[in-house]
């Protein structure tokens, strides 16, 4: 089984137009796909819980960590982010949806700012740019959105280590919208789509693309860091 954990910040749903779009909160949206998998066992996490529902023992126990957060990323305590990232380089895998391009972890894990430019309302054509990539498997070559919010370019990202997904807006923007980058043992996702009042996440090719991310970031061995002999203490 593929233990897999979805931490959404779950603000927002005051909001009518995100609760009709996703009545139990955006976690319990990817819950409802991801579940029928069955080689996953999916449970979820939120900022209201104690230590954001990661703690120590969570972690330890999660292969996947998918994360969903938009304008509370500074209410995630600095040794919740650390504790993910370093779960990460030991080998656990990492899916950044959406806004979570701002998210402490995932900013931890880039090094860079991770700054985008955005714009509310727009169409997006997603292309798959990398058909042979496992994440890209049974994916069509374009699936058509109508309605997302637009990312574009420059993204503040480091250099990719494998691009596979392209989004294209009806602005005439363009997005590097589905990323994997290798840190440490383990394997990072970020992929674009999944605005709050959109419903990119009832889309079955995104689904499928999420279903595969897990598979693919999935850990193949996990690792302690090993300490250098030459600092006393970390
Ligand atoms: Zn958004």
């Amino acid at each position: 089984m593929i233990k897999v954990t979805i931490w959404n910040e779950n603000t927002g749903q005051d909001h009518p137009d995100v609760v009709k779009v996703n009545p139990g909160g955006i976690h319990k949206t990817l819950a409802a796909f991801l579940e029928k998998e069955e080689d996953f066992e999916v449970r979820t996490a939120t900022l209201e819980d104690e230590e954001c529902g990661l703690t120590d023992d969570v972690i330890a126990d999660t292969d996947v960590l998918i994360w969903w957060g938009h304008c509370s990323h500074h209410a995630v305590p600095d040794a919740v982010a650390d504790r993910v990232a370093k779960a990460v380089n030991k080998g656990m895998g990492f899916i950044a949806l959406h806004s979570s391009h701002l998210a402490k972890p995932f900013t931890r894990l880039m090094g860079t700012t991770c700054t985008l430019k955005w714009r509310d309302g727009d169409s997006e054509r997603l292309w798959t740019i990398a058909p042979y990539h496992p994440i890209a498997e049974g994916v069509p070559e374009c699936i058509e959105l109508e309605s997302e919010e637009m990312y574009g370019e420059r993204f503040d990202i480091p250099q990719p280590d494998e691009l596979i997904f392209l989004g294209w807006f009806g602005g005439g923007e363009v997005f590097r919208s589905g990323c994997v980058w290798n840190r440490g043992y383990g394997r990072v996702f970020y992929f674009q789509p999944g605005h709050e009042t959109n419903r990119s996440y009832s889309e079955p090719g995104i689904q499928k693309i999420i279903i595969n991310a897990v598979r693919y970031t999935d850990p193949k061995i996990r690792r302690e860091i090993i300490d250098s002999p030459h600092v006393k203490s970390r």
